[in-house]
């Protein structure tokens, strides 16, 4: 990576995880860009990991998908023109609403695309198709700590503080978060919350890269760290550590969450946990010896069957310690995906209408409604949830448009979903390369990449960054704002469906106005001056009567949520009164050993692009089983054996990776590739109860090697 930017350099963002890292492109011969360091954006401060510095090689004629495909009569997919696939499209989703009404249509969208085309798919599904059925893959990355942070505060954004309050937070707890391999330039934060004094500690079944720089790594058993948060709350109780005046001033419920607590004796923790009582106890010292502290989460407690509660003890532990609402302090979710954040506040959710706003609040649907210019009658209800969706694919739902994920990978029961998907009457996918899903679909677009488009994302710490366009798309490409245009007009609605991404953006300007995620006060030119915003960030009014606070002056933005009181009507936070259960699948004699997933440093989610990459490839080629010492004994299996990992739900192969890393009750498996070695074929779609978060987690299986 260069040093230093060339003069026609044009500062912009990874298109991978939500760090959403500044770089420089430059455009270079071959039909692609140079990346190069962009030292002004403050988050990474110039840093990329491996995926950031090698996204260009996506772009490259070779790499990528650059013109339509068409399913013939043969059953082969063929270049076509964009008039006949979009045509194809067209008529196959208006046929399926005419046979079987509009709900049979499905919309499944993705973490990854702008909030501009988030924006517009929501809207489409809702304005043009008229269907309730829609979601996106964000619902199987943070939407349990979505669910729990706006129970307990009346708002979710990840991070309710930026980054560059951890390294002043004196002690952090990681609950099921790797960083070191998910957003390697992160680790500098937590790099300076030691250097300041401050503690790190880790919770992971595994010891992970990040568990490795932490000052104490707790390794419970997978899916019980919502009872180690209680045996925490439960210690802090004993040895009075509440802190009682900000419970009495800044909250409510406290007492039914402290006697829930209580019933969680340290004991008893320890053998649901595998934790020992004095780990327990230090890392309750730790936590609460400081002034301020954090508790952050990313997919290990959340992707579970009780996801919510989970996250709920945890921050139950923040309310208890007055931790949360306060300055460098407070509980925050580590969104995963590059637009995780701002793809769930713009309407491709199934419950929910721009601004993040309820589908259900007859204000929002009216105010939504005027916006599109539609009677808020015509907006239909809440549609199913991610899995469900996929679920009802071939049954309920007959047509799916997919936009930027990759199901077949991705989805949890990946076999049954893949089934689902090929039972289909009609499927259609935009996307850059030929996924695995894209490789079922009856008509694939393909479609402008990052560095190829101008577009807005929310990173995760709910800063509002500008992507900008460095390079012009190779012919036969085109944007997925021109799709959602084309088919717009096909099916009958000429209007409202701009190709401009500025155009869409001033929309949902007006559309956010309000809400929880206003973005009214933000446009394209204060997000290139002052390299991102915050929201919420109002328009001022524009007769400077009641405000913000600003009087007609532009809003600052928000970094810090919470400081004077919550979002919820009496401004309270309020704790959950969240009990310890077992997982939906418990190990037995059949299956015997715990399962879970996750994520290498080299690899993005379904791989689906970063596996195109040589340089990741190499450093992560597939898929592997990783166990310790004492189950591979058990088993006769030595490094590099293939071994079989069977579910329920089916059978994963892939070679043996032996580490004392990782408890011996438990298997890893990361979930990036297809194939024989798919993780997610064996992962358990038990869905919780008010997040509707598969439980990608934890699972039960058995081990065997497999003979020659
Ligand atoms: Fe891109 Fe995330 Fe890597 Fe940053 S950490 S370069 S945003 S993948």
């Amino acid at each position: 990576m260069q040093n230093t930017a060339a003069p026609n350099a044009v500062p912009t963002h990874c298109p991978y995880c939500a760090l959403q890292c500044g770089m420089n492109l430059t455009p270079v011969e071959g039909g692609t860009v140079e990346v190069s360091e962009r030292a002004d954006f403050p988050v990474n401060r110039g840093a990329l990991c491996g995926k950031g510095r090698t996204a260009p090689q996506v772009l490259a004629p070779g790499a990528r998908l650059t013109s339509p495909l068409v399913r013939s009569r043969d059953g082969a997919l063929m270049p076509a023109g964009w008039d006949e696939a979009l045509d194809r499209i067209a008529g196959s989703l208006g046929r399926t609403r005419a046979e079987y009404g509009a709900d049979a249509l499905g919309v499944f969208g993705g973490g990854g695309l702008t909030n501009e085309k988030a924006y517009a798919l929501g809207k489409f599904a809702r304005v043009v198709l008229g269907t309730s059925q829609i979601d996106y893959n964000g619902r199987f990355c943070m939407s349990s700590a979505a669910a729990a942070g706006t129970r307990a505060f009346g708002l979710d954004r990840g991070l309710p503080f930026p980054l560059e309050d951890i390294p002043e937070a004196g002690c952090v707890i990681l609950v099921g978060s790797n960083p070191a391999e998910t957003m390697p330039p992160s680790m500098r934060y937590f790099t300076a919350l030691r250097e300041n004094g401050g503690t790190l500690i880790v919770v992971d079944p595994r010891r992970t890269r990040t568990a490795e720089q932490a000052d104490l790594h707790l390794a419970p058993r997978p899916g019980t760290d919502l009872a180690l948060a209680l045996g925490m709350l439960h210690l802090v109780v004993a040895e009075g550590r509440v802190d009682e005046a900000y419970v009495e001033e800044r909250t409510s419920g406290w007492e039914e969450a402290r006697a829930a607590a209580m019933a969680h004796w340290p004991e008893y923790v320890e053998r649901i946990t595998g934790v020992a009582v004095p780990e327990l106890r230090e890392a309750v010292r730790l936590f609460c010896a400081p002034e301020a502290a954090m508790v952050l989460t990313a997919r290990g407690p959340e992707q579970q069957a009780k996801g919510t509660d989970t996250v709920g003890a945890w921050i139950n532990l923040c309310l208890a310690t007055g931790r949360a609402g306060r300055l460098r302090s407070g509980y925050g979710c580590l969104t995963g995906q590059g637009n995780g954040q701002g793809g769930r506040e713009h309407g491709q959710k199934a419950d929910q209408l721009p601004g993040y706003r309820k589908l259900t609040d007859p204000a929002a649907r009216r105010h939504v409604a005027e916006v599109w210019g539609v009677g808020p009658d015509s907006l239909p209800g809440p549609g199913r949830s991610a899995y469900e969706l996929l679920d009802a694919l071939g049954t309920d739902i007959r047509s799916l448009l997919v936009m930027g994920s990759n199901p077949v990978v991705s989805a949890p029961r990946a076999a049954h979903v893949e089934g689902r998907l090929r039972s289909l009457d009609f499927l259609a996918v935009c996307d850059v390369v030929l996924s695995e899903t894209a490789e079922l679909a009856d008509v694939v677009l393909p479609v402008t990449q990052w560095a190829e488009e101008t577009g807005t994302t929310t990173n995760l710490e709910g800063r509002v960054l500008l992507r900008r366009r460095a390079l012009t798309p190779p012919e036969g490409v085109r944007s997925d704002l021109e799709v959602l245009h084309g088919l717009a007009g096909r099916l009958g609605v000429e209007k409202g469906f701009p190709v401009e991404p500025e155009e869409v953006f001033e929309e949902l300007r007006r559309a956010s106005a309000g809400g929880p995620a206003d973005y009214s006060g933000i446009d394209y030119r204060r997000l290139a001056e002052e390299n991102g915003v915050f929201w919420p960030c109002p328009a001022p009014p524009a007769d400077g009567g009641a405000d913000h606070g600003t009087g007609t002056a532009p809003h600052p933005g928000t970094p810090r949520l919470f400081l004077d009181r919550f979002a919820t009507e009496d401004g309270r936070a309020r704790f959950a009164p969240v009990a310890h259960r077992p997982s939906a699948e418990e190990p037995d004699d059949a299956y015997p050993v715990l399962l879970t997933t996750g994520r290498v440093v080299a690899q993005y989610q379904s791989g689906a692009q970063t596996r195109r990459v040589a340089e990741l490839n190499a450093a992560a080629p597939g898929p592997f089983v990783e166990l310790h010492p004492l189950l591979a004994a058990r088993l006769g299996a030595t490094e590099g054996d293939p071994l079989a990992v069977v579910s329920r739900r089916g059978r994963a192969v892939a070679p043996a990776r032996i580490t004392t890393g990782i408890r011996p009750d438990t298997v890893f498996m990361p979930f990036h590739w297809p194939g024989e070695g798919r993780a997610n074929t064996l992962t358990n779609p038990a869905l919780d109860p008010v997040s509707r978060m598969p439980e990608f987690k934890v699972c039960a299986v058995r081990v065997e090697t497999v003979r020659p």
